[in-house]
């Protein structure tokens, strides 16, 4: 039996909601023939011992600018960078999680915002609008190779608005999924960069081992990207 350290990073935002819906995914996998020799331990993230222990780290959808002030306070900002970008450890970011794992990001605060960086896109930070402007969709999301569509929770909501060329050893971006027809909800003063592409905003990344979605999959009970993610974990190792 071998050993899998999972983490979710637990300084703000939903964190805890990724842990039942990992312990959900874990189970299942646990069950099935694939993952049956694996045990898995989770792990919630504060320190960088903690981050240490991981073979793999969830960063949560919340308030990216607190994650990041609050990672910097607690010396998390570095080893997550180390562990992201030298160390490439398996690291899905979700809302907040994406903005940080991003090289570079759009309409920040005042000053901008430190990022871990990781994936080679620009974010658009709050693309849809405000709080009172989220959203749920059903996403057509093809890496999961199934017919039934994701609930799609979009709360104040980045999306990548480009990807950046960049010249170093790093695999290309792959853009994962899509969400068409809400370019012309743009206000006025928004990027234009998706207006180029009418087939709809990049809502999903991969680039290596790191993963980026716009959305929550952690406020839904839907475990599927999970135990997608966990699977690819497991290929790999
Ligand atoms: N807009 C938020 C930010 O910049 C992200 C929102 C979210 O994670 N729901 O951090």
């Amino acid at each position: 039996m071998t050993g899998l350290t999972v983490g979710v990073l637990a300084l703000q935002g939903g964190f805890s909601e990724h842990m039942d819906l990992l312990r959900k995914a874990a189970d299942h996998l646990s069950s099935a023939e694939i993952a049956s020799k694996t045990a898995f331990a989770l792990l919630e993230v504060r320190t960088e011992e903690q981050l240490a222990r991981c073979d793999a780290l969830i960063i949560p959808g919340g308030e990216s600018t607190t994650i990041s002030f609050v990672a910097a306070q607690s010396g998390l900002l570095e080893p997550l960078r180390d562990f992201v970008k030298i160390r490439k450890r398996p690291t899905w970011g979700t809302c907040a999680g994406l903005i940080l794992l991003s090289d570079e990001a759009n309409a920040t605060k005042k000053g901008g915002q430190e990022l871990i960086g990781g994936l080679g896109v620009r974010v658009h930070r709050n693309h849809f609008g405000r709080q009172i402007e989220s959203f749920e969709s059903g996403l057509a999301l093809p890496f999961l190779e199934q017919e039934a569509s994701f609930p799609g929770v979009f709360i104040r909501a980045p999306v990548v608005e480009e990807i950046l060329s960049t010249h170093d050893s790093r695999p290309p971006v792959e853009v994962l999924a899509k969400l068409p027809g809400r370019v012309d909800k743009m206000k006025p003063g928004m990027s234009q960069a998706n207006t180029k592409d009418d087939s709809g905003d990049i809502i999903a990344v991969r680039q290596g081992n790191v993963l980026g979605t716009s959305f929550h999959p952690e406020l839904t009970k839907d475990a599927r990207i999970h135990v997608w993610w966990l699977q690819q974990i497991l290929g790999q190792n």
